[in-house]
């Protein structure tokens, strides 16, 4: 039988990393086992469930590349359907009518659950089972008249051919109930498999607080799709080997529910930075180029191409988020840069600066070619006669021309730069700190 998986989530305006790696993982089982992903809105809170909200969820799957194989299925388009299963229920004494909390304002419907102890082999958590004393009726249509969760969410499994349910195990307990649904209904109860939850530092559910934890927060930040992906991926799965950068293709063949976890999956940024900046680096240069223009563009800053792709060369192994890239580069596209107040003052404004700047300037005013071989050539020549450490020449030129002490490789950075912008620079500097 082909496999049928679905991400049932309920759009609220954000997607919670936790709700997108459940889809990812029934993405991924749907891909393995060659069979069908589906998206099924659960939009029945119709205050939280905008057009906004669903869009922002689309948005999110689009940008994770999560492909679905039908036509979404909203569950606010399926209310009849609900209760008509609700009558049929009550027509054949599985459910029964009752004025809860006998308010007078109506009778909702209540589910009659068999009575009999309720086990299910989770596909990830082996046999759970609760006793029948725990296990109470409960309400499938509200004395409004609305269906509730638990029903609405069965009926469309059922109405999709779900075959295998892959959520957080936060639904464990509704799990029992959902099963005595489906056996009430007549139908084949799918393969369960929970996830456990992500979690924080001190093992709490990962939430906003902790930092960011909604899909779109990451867009904003600068990551990738991909990245993310592989990252949520492998937040609570692994491939049974120490891979942990890997291609779509990859891990569609590697993944299977055994190899998930069932404990807690901690959530850690750093790593997701990490790997973020691994999927930089395998960007095809004309994509890394594109990204770098619309962030420039986006900060006000008028890059001229040519020059920009050489400056985006030179930082493109040292960019971690696309974030990076302004902060990184802005000195390369104005005289306006910022100087880093605490390394001019330790580094820049010291005896001796101002006289060893002068001598470079004349230095680089002297060189036939301003490039990378001839300023490293003229630059270690000068080091070696002067005598002078070489952070003692390095520091001040870098801190002149770029206001900060760390970045891209000196000799290609004054390359790029060039000769007038250097120099211009050093002079100004020399004004500014040193007189
Ligand atoms: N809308 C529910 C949720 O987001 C669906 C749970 C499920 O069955 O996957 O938690």
């Amino acid at each position: 039988m082909k496999t049928r998986t679905r991400f049932a989530p309920s759009p609220t305006g954000n997607v919670h990393i936790g709700n997108m790696r459940a889809a990812i993982y029934n993405w991924l089982f749907a891909r393995h086992t060659g069979g069908d992903f589906l998206l099924r809105v659960e939009d029945t809170d119709r205050e939280r469930s905008t057009p906004e909200a669903i869009q922002t969820l689309l948005d999110a799957m689009a940008w994770l590349k999560l492909d679905v194989d039908e036509e979404p299925l909203y569950q606010s388009t399926r209310a009849e359907a609900h209760l008509a299963a609700a009558e049929t229920l009550l027509a054949q004494g599985l459910a029964y009518k009752e004025d809860k909390g006998g308010t007078g304002q109506g009778e909702c419907v209540i589910f009659k659950m068999p009575g009999r102890d309720g086990s299910f082999a989770d596909g990830l958590k082996g046999t759970l089972s609760k006793k029948a004393e725990n296990m109470q009726d409960f309400v499938i249509v509200r004395s409004n008249g609305t269906p509730v969760f638990h029903l609405a969410n069965v009926l469309d499994d059922i109405e999709q051919g779900v075959t295998h349910v892959i959520r957080g195990d936060d639904h464990i307990e509704n799990t029992y109930r959902h099963i005595a649904l489906y056996e009430a209904l007549g139908a084949d109860v799918p393969i369960f498999a929970h996830l456990p939850m992500i979690v924080n530092a001190q093992g709490k559910p990962y939430s906003k607080r902790d930092g960011d934890a909604f899909v779109g927060d990451f867009r904003d930040k600068g990551f990738l799709g991909d990245a993310l992906f592989n990252y949520l991926a492998l937040l609570g799965w692994s491939p049974g080997d120490d891979r942990e950068v890997m291609t779509r293709a990859e891990m569609i063949e590697a993944f299977t529910l055994e190899r998930c976890q069932s404990s807690a999956a901690q959530v850690d940024l750093r790593k997701l930075t990490w790997m973020n900046g691994e999927y930089m680096l395998k960007l095809p240069l004309d994509e890394f180029e594109a990204m770098a223009f619309a962030a420039l563009e986006k900060a006000g800053i008028d890059a001229e191409p040519e020059y920009a792709a050489r400056v985006f060369g030179l930082i493109r192994e040292r960019v971690k988020t696309v974030a990076d890239i302004v902060p990184m580069t802005a000195y390369f596209f104005t005289e306006e840069y910022a100087f880093d107040e605490k390394a001019v003052r330790k580094k820049f404004q010291k005896d001796g600066v101002e006289d060893i700047l002068n001598q470079l300037k004349d230095l680089f005013l002297s060189l036939d070619t301003f490039d990378e071989a001839s300023t490293d050539q003229a630059l270690h020549a000068f080091i070696e006669e002067s005598r002078l450490g070489f952070g003692a020449v390095m520091a001040p030129i870098r801190i002149a021309v770029c206001g900060v002490q760390s970045g891209p490789e000196m000799f290609p950075m004054l390359a790029t730069l060039g000769r007038a912008r250097v120099v211009e620079r050093m002079d100004r500097a020399i004004e500014r700190f040193l007189k």
